[in-house]
């Protein structure tokens, strides 16, 4: 119940906000399709080709001062309404600019991470902490790639690393990650990150790596090393760490933390052919033993957030934070109606530096 009072409460504060970054549009304002492969999905389509000469219900009833009207018109609850207040439309005011590595203002440029799982149409809202739709997910990397500038989480650890000042950082940076492993990271995903160009990290479960879902130890199915190795070496996705088999690592003892996180790593490896030096806590779940003895493994980097999808108290990192300990904003379907970008700036906003 307090779970189903804090989705209102999100929705009905969001719902109040005042869409700053243009009008609404007659459809879903997914860039030009620029399919690279000839079995993109009916989804992952753009507006067609040729503009519909008639406007349509949507842009009929948008507000004549391009505000957006409440998304009512859907009456399935399992579908998310139109979300027109995702949809991005460039801002001249959002042109990124650059930050040099260890110059002050380089410091505290604040950087959300996303953090999604699934992507199914089977959500609704029994399952949806940890599914979101593909149509959604298709809007919220529209919306990030028109308002930041994504950037993969390795590329953010070698900028705060870097002691020469060589690297470069976006004033704007925002940084896509996934864990678990699913299938639909692959089929779904995977397509619509390289359309956009955005990179992604994904936390893999390497012991469930294949797995069908319903027929082993998973519901949803997880992508094979094939298709893992396949997106590594496409250079945008890098597979790292989740553990071996997706245990709370805070809870059990500590010949079973150094075998999780040793196996998974040598097995990530092994078969990508990569080094795997970051780790992402199931359930955020870790102690000080834990965190130690995965420093003593060989990761460098560690992600300590838990994944309560109904915690609205997100936070972002700052480079002076390091990354050790990096924080994420879990996006689930419950925010599927959600603007994303409303969502990260929340985060922004709610991260205090002194
Ligand atoms: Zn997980």
């Amino acid at each position: 119940m307090k779970k189903f009072a804090l989705i209102i409460a999100a929705a009905l504060i969001l719902s109040s906000f005042t869409p700053l970054h243009g009008n609404n549009t007659p459809s879903p304002a997914t860039p030009s399709p620029t399919p690279s492969s000839g079995k993109v999905p009916a989804w992952l389509q753009g507006p067609p080709a040729t503009p519909s000469p008639a406007p349509t219900e949507a842009a009929a009833s948008a507000a004549p001062d391009g505000s957006t009207p409440a998304p009512t018109q859907s009456g399935d609850p399992n579908q998310s309404p139109a979300p027109a207040a995702a949809s991005p439309v460039p801002s001249p005011t959002t042109k990124p600019g650059y930050v040099k590595a260890g110059t002050p203002e380089a410091e505290t440029v604040k950087v959300p991470i996303l953090l999604y799982h699934h992507i199914s149409e089977e959500f609704d809202l029994t399952n949806a902490i940890s599914i979101i739709s593909p149509r959604d997910f298709n809007l919220h990397m529209t919306a990030i790639k028109t308002q930041y500038k994504p950037i993969s989480l390795k590329e953010y650890v070698d900028f705060v690393n870097c002691k020469d000042g060589s690297k470069t950082l976006p004033t704007n940076p925002i940084i896509v990650t996934f864990d678990d492993g699913y299938l639909s990271n692959y089929e779904v995903a995977y397509p619509i990150l390289k359309k956009l160009e955005i990179p992604a990290t994904i936390f893999i479960v390497t012991d469930t790596v294949g797995e069908i879902g319903g027929k082993g130890k998973v519901n949803y199915s997880h992508f094979t090393w094939e298709q893992a190795k396949e997106m590594q070496d496409s250079g945008l996705i890098d597979i790292e760490s989740h553990t071996n088999d997706h245990i709370k690592l805070g809870e059990t003892d500590i010949d079973t933390v150094n075998y999780e996180l040793r196996k998974s790593k040598y097995l990530i490896e092994k078969k990508l052919g990569k080094t795997c030096d970051m780790i992402a806590y199931p359930y955020g779940s870790y102690t000080d033993e834990a965190i130690q003895a995965s420093k003593k493994a060989g990761y460098n980097v560690q992600c300590l957030v838990g994944d309560d999808a109904t915690n609205i108290d997100y936070e972002v990192n700052i480079p002076r934070d390091g990354v050790m300990n990096l924080t994420r904003i879990t996006v689930s379907g419950t925010m599927g109606n959600v603007n994303v970008i409303e969502l990260v700036r929340k985060a922004i906003a709610n991260k205090n530096i002194d």
